[in-house]
């Protein structure tokens, strides 16, 4: 039997941007978004990580110029003993038990706690680390990519989707028909979410309480965007990604939703998400 695994979800600071930035017709106010990071217990494998939020690093990444231009975009909080490595602690691990961190892409927020993790694998795609590795430091910014927040060593402790093994998902997953295999034993099938920007993918996985999630990763920037199938402005995904793919994945996930009573969804930046699963 697949092993199923037990998730929790951790909010690892948070950005502030107007809520229209992530949602066609939404407000213009500054809306706090939390940097959501899944914690997987692994029967065997032990616990991974689901992106890594922010993180420390992140203000010394972003502490010249022009990658100062990102902090300023977006500016982040990072409350103490908020970041992943410490938040670990209350589940009774250290940054040295965590023996993989799953990559849903390699933008600042999702990466910026990989130096914490410096014994983990990295399961990721080949196509996000070239991106930020070939990226010059005023393009990367402006697509949300920093290169100093990805360890030396990334490449050689890195597993690539795109070489992994496939599954089919289960029919509940329609239009989604297969994953790859991450760990080999069909627990957690990392699947392409085309659109948001260059090699991005979600997460599937089963929990203890027998309910599939659905980490989407930035596919969708809130559980409402999914239900309403309504996309960010034209500008935002056009600047981090691209805007057709984007809307067609926003629109498989929203056919998904509307058929799969099964399924949790799980938007990175999702306060709503955030409050159906355990923390
Ligand atoms: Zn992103």
């Amino acid at each position: 039997m697949t092993p199923r695994c037990q998730f929790h979800l951790m909010r690892v600071g948070s950005c502030s941007h107007p809520q229209a930035a992530t949602l066609r017709g939404g407000s213009l106010c500054p809306t706090d978004f939390p940097a959501l990071v899944g914690l997987i217990l692994h029967p065997q494998e032990g616990p991974l990580l689901f992106d890594t939020g922010y993180d420390q690093a992140f203000f010394t990444a972003t502490r010249p110029f022009p990658e100062r231009l990102y902090r300023w975009a977006t500016p982040v909080d990072l409350p103490p003993g908020a970041a992943a490595s410490d938040q670990i602690a209350r589940f009774g691990l250290t940054p040295s038990d965590i023996r993989g961190v799953v990559l849903s892409h390699f933008h600042g927020d999702h990466v910026a706690g990989l130096t914490a993790f410096p014994n983990a694998r990295l399961y990721c795609a080949r196509a996000g680390l070239d991106e930020v590795r070939g990226a010059g430091r005023f393009g990367g910014v402006r697509r949300g990519l920093l290169a100093g927040l990805v360890p030396d060593d990334a490449g050689s402790r890195a597993c690539y989707f795109e070489s992994m093994p496939r599954r089919p998902l289960p029919s509940a997953f329609t239009p989604f028909t297969d994953g790859a295999d991450v760990l080999g034993d069909g627990s957690l099938l990392a699947v392409e979410l085309p659109g948001h920007c260059t090699g991005h993918w979600g997460l599937v996985l089963k929990g203890k309480d027998d309910r599939y999630r659905f980490l989407i990763g930035d596919a969708a920037w809130s559980l409402q965007a999914v239900r309403e199938n309504r996309p960010p402005p034209r500008l935002t995904t056009a600047l981090l990604g691209r805007t057709e793919p984007y809307r067609r994945t926003l629109a498989d996930l929203h056919g998904l939703t509307a058929r799969a009573a099964g399924v949790s969804l799980i938007p990175s930046h999702c306060p709503e998400a955030a409050g159906h699963e355990p923390g």
